[in-house]
């Protein structure tokens, strides 16, 4: 067990009214939090949870919009950690919506026991390390205080909702006299949208999903879109209940198989070991035609060069867009629907009748890339200088992506230096995992992991473990401080820069380069090198006693 033996210098504060001190403070309790959580208390620790929200879940807790569900065979996207617990639990969609997962989420906070260190409706605002009592100092909105020896950000890196200014002080959005909601801060009472004039802005994975569903209620649904988005068929449905046998036969091997590949799912999909461009049209069409048939995210899997050559990805983007042509009835919406950024290059999304919502006469599709939005209205906006009208208004606009979570919270490290002036120009780290300058803080599927293109499960269950193991060998040495070198770190960021360079993920404006977000800098954030690649890169670190820290006894 670490102990609190630094804790020996109370600050003014902790004399008048002590903070609790716990060997690990982790901020959050989406699927990171909880599994960190379980397994840094399974070693003895002092641990304690903190979450903002009411509820375990985290995403799948906030984003409860209409149609929202996962986009990764929820097979897949589940817990490995425990035997038991993947063998007794039975999804019921081949991908789970978001109250099955919610009710996941919960289930796994009872079966381990966490809600007792878990502390909920707890909005972490600050949490500065103490250099000379090496402890962090946390506390909260509503006036809670604690130290702790490490800092776990479980923040998630998509919880930072986007709020768009749109038209600014004189048009923003506060002046729209009918409802707005967002994808993530759905409310959790039924909404009725039927008979309502709605309006969707955001065509990306939310809204691709909302999309559908609205049409389906709402009287007259009218679609801003700014990047046209490519959506393959979920071909969602009832879990497949000999498959679910087959794979829960060998869940260990499958889990296995699933983390050696590059995103960490889909090792029953595995790309053809050739270039799209050396397979004649006929071959590759069949080829994209079989992935398509399947549904989910594999499409972009079918051969091994999609997201690193632009001639074969655009092969690729063509079939999407055949599709969509074929999809849609109307040649000039079909047109306005075809993306022509490389296929990938945003997060693919998932759908159920996208395109063919299109088709209905209630929905009607704006291009605000040409005209873009200039003001919010009372009574809806303005686009090429046109009032498009509604009562109801859904921002689907995402999120300010993996360093919007952070910068949320007043958090400095050594010399009071604070992550907002670190992070300035983009957010330097070391493995995605370490910030210089911030001892003892480690970061769950942040910015410089592979955490954007991993299997989020996979991704969080192998940071906890080698943050768990960090923490054990520090233990073991009676070391007290390990903290990311800056020359490590810039290193790091160097690797995760000329990574990004082989790939077509610099080939548009995405969220993970931050340019949905006005004013972010342009700085490629999760690192491209696939899953088994970056595992490999951490486990060489832990093994050479944390090469690119520094550690102090
Ligand atoms: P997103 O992919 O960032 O999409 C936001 C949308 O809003 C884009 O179409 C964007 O257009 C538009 N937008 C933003 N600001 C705008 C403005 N000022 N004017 C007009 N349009 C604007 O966000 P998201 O759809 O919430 O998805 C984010 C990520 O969350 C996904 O990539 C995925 O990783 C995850 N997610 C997953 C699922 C799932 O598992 N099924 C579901 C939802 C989300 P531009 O493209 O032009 O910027």
């Amino acid at each position: 067990m670490i102990t609190a033996s630094r804790q020996d210098q109370p600050s003014p504060e902790d004399r008048a009214a002590p903070a609790q001190a716990f060997d690990v403070l982790i901020v959050g309790a989406g699927f990171g939090g909880l599994y960190a959580l379980h397994k840094l208390r399974g070693m003895g620790l002092e641990v304690l949870a903190l979450e903002a929200a009411e509820s375990v879940g985290g995403t799948w807790w906030v984003n409860r919009y209409p149609g929202a569900r996962v986009d990764i065979q929820s097979l897949e996207y589940s817990y490995a950690f425990s035997e038991d617990l993947q063998q007794d639990w039975c999804w019921t969609e081949r991908y789970a919506a978001q109250p099955e997962l919610l009710r996941y989420a919960n289930h796994v906070a009872d079966r381990f026991d966490l809600r007792r260190d878990i502390r909920l409706n707890t909005r972490v605002l600050a949490a500065h390390f103490d250099e000379v009592a090496r402890r962090w100092r946390v506390s909260s909105a509503d006036g809670g205080r604690w130290t702790a020896r490490f800092l776990v950000l479980a923040t998630g890196p998509l919880s930072s909702p986007n709020l768009p200014a749109f038209g600014g002080a004189e048009g923003g959005i506060e002046r729209f006299a009918g409802r707005v909601l967002h994808s993530a801060a759905w409310p959790k009472e039924p909404l009725e949208l039927r008979g309502r004039d709605v309006a969707v802005i955001g065509t990306g994975s939310s809204g691709v999903q909302l999309i559908p569903t609205l049409a389906d209620q709402a009287r007259a649904l009218t679609v801003f879109q700014r990047t046209a988005a490519y959506v393959v068929p979920a071909h969602n449905g009832p879990l497949d209940l000999a498959w679910e046998a087959r794979i829960k036969a060998d869940y260990a091997g499958f889990r296995a198989r699933n983390r050696n590949t590059y995103s960490g799912f889909g090792s029953e999909l595995t790309p053809r070991p050739i270039s799209a461009l050396d397979a004649t049209a006929e071959e590759r069409e069949a080829a994209f035609e079989e992935r398509w048939q399947v549904g989910g995210l594999g499409l972009l899997s079918t051969f091994r060069d999609l997201l690193t050559n632009p001639r074969a990805n655009e092969l690729a983007a063509e079939f999407v867009r055949g599709k969509i042509r074929q999809a849609v009835r109307d040649p000039a919406t079909a047109e306005r629907l075809c993306p022509h950024h490389p296929i990938g290059c945003k997060r693919l999304c998932a759908g159920t009748g996208y395109y063919e919502t299109f088709n209905r006469p209630n929905v009607v599709l704006v291009d605000v890339n040409a005209h873009p939005i200039a003001a919010i209205t009372p009574a809806g906006l303005v686009a090429g200088a046109r009032e498009h009208r509604f009562d109801t208004l859904v921002l689907a606009t995402g999120f300010d992506a993996f360093t919007g979570p952070v910068a949320r919270i007043d958090l400095r490290g050594r010399g009071g230096l604070r992550i907002q002036d670190k992070w300035r120009g983009g957010p330097l780290n070391y493995l995605g995992l370490a910030v210089a300058g911030f001892p003892n803080l480690f970061h769950i599927a942040g910015p410089g992991s592979t955490s954007a293109f991993t299997n989020f499960f996979v991704m969080v269950e192998h940071h906890v473990d080698w943050v768990a193991d960090c923490l054990a060998w520090l233990d073991a040495r009676g070391h007290t401080t390990i903290e990311a070198s800056t020359e490590a770190e810039s290193d790091w960021v160097a690797f995760v820069n000329a990574t990004a360079e082989k790939t077509v993920y610099l080939g548009c404006k995405s969220w993970y380069v931050g340019d949905n977000v006005p004013g972010k800098p342009h700085v490629f954030m999760p690192l491209a090198c696939g899953f088994p690649a970056y595992a490999k890169r951490c486990a060489a670190v832990a093994n050479s006693g944390y090469e690119g820290f520094i550690i102090e006894a």
